[in-house]
């Protein structure tokens, strides 16, 4: 069987999960959130000043640079602002496309999931980065706040979020954005990127928009242009939403389960088959002065030796290091 065979009949999110780093390019999206891939990925280091990431064996660290300078700068900010730091959920995997599990987006490094749990002092240990569960922001069963968890801290971290030109949407509960609605006072204007969404009651989904040199990169509709506080909100608030399917009808299969390369982009063939980048490391975004690597292993997972990283270590761009060819 050829390759090409191979690729048409094979899972793409099987094909895709399979990669451990990127495909060494430059930087480029192709197709939608939800329908697509990417090249020239870099990954958030495991550990910054401000961030830690989270589910280190999702392996999904992974973003457009222009997607994780962004979180880097958001952590830092939100700091600045009094929230204790990021607590870092998926991004994507190394060339993107249907993950093998979970989102039905995240597929071109253009999305990214960030707790509403604050960074604790101390650095996680990688089984705590597998077994701590979020808190969800909602009162039990119920679809409001509970407001003995909700914080102002987290209305100023959103607002934050929203603040950034390349950030279009911001998903959260639909009980967050009417906790939101409810009590913004003076700027409002950055409620028009919060949209309320499905889940999202203990991390918040930033989306950026299709970046500069992308153009197999499908935009999504642009926001509705006013705070979203309104009727489309108060439809989260009915019953339809929530309505169970029928007894007796059979539920879809998640897209992800189905979708075969035929599905997606024809370039995301060509970005499973790009080179890998020399290491991981010449494609991880450094925090300025501090370690990258993760957090000590608790008891099987050995570690390779722990190098300090550089200061300020430039974003690859184009000349991703690849390893020289095999004969
Ligand atoms: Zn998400």
């Amino acid at each position: 069987m050829t390759s090409d065979a191979f690729a048409k009949e094979a899972l793409a999110k099987t094909l895709f999960g399979a990669h451990k780093l990127p495909a060494a390019a430059e930087a480029r999206t192709y197709g939608f959130y939800s329908k697509g891939c990417f090249a020239g990925g870099v990954a958030i280091a495991t550990d910054g000043p401000t961030w830690q990431a989270m589910r280190l064996s999702r392996n999904r660290r992974w973003g457009h640079p222009t997607m994780i300078k962004l979180v880097e700068r958001l952590s830092q900010e939100a700091v600045a602002d009094g929230w204790p730091g990021l607590l870092v959920g998926d991004i994507s995997q190394p060339r993107g496309g249907p993950m093998t599990s979970g989102h039905a987006s995240h597929q071109v490094g253009l999305d990214a999931d960030i707790w509403l749990t604050p960074m604790p002092k101390r650095t996680l240990t990688r089984s705590e980065r597998e077994n701590i569960s979020a808190v969800s922001m909602l009162k039990k069963n119920s679809l409001y706040v509970d407001d003995s968890i909700w914080t102002s801290s987290r209305a100023r971290l959103l607002q934050r979020a929203a603040s950034y030109p390349e950030v279009e949407r911001i998903f959260v509960h639909p009980g967050i954005k009417k906790k939101l609605c409810d009590t913004v006072k003076g700027d409002r204007s950055w409620l028009r990127k919060i949209r309320p969404q499905y889940g999202h009651d203990y991390h918040f989904h930033i989306r950026i928009g299709c970046q500069p040199g992308s153009s197999g990169c499908k935009d999504q509709d642009p926001a509705p242009n006013d705070d979203g506080c309104g009727k489309p909100l108060a439809w989260w608030f009915t019953e339809e939403p929530w309505r169970p399917a029928k007894p007796g009808t059979k539920p879809k299969p998640p897209a992800r389960d189905v979708m075969t390369m035929a599905n997606l982009p024809k370039a995301c063939v060509g970005v499973l088959k790009a080179p890998d980048p020399a290491s991981e490391e010449a494609v991880t975004i450094y925090a300025p002065g501090k370690r990258v690597v993760a957090a000590p292993a608790v008891v099987e997972v050995q570690e390779e030796p722990v190098e300090l990283a550089p200061v300020d270590v430039p974003i690859p761009k184009v000349n991703v290091p690849v390893p020289t060819p095999r004969p």
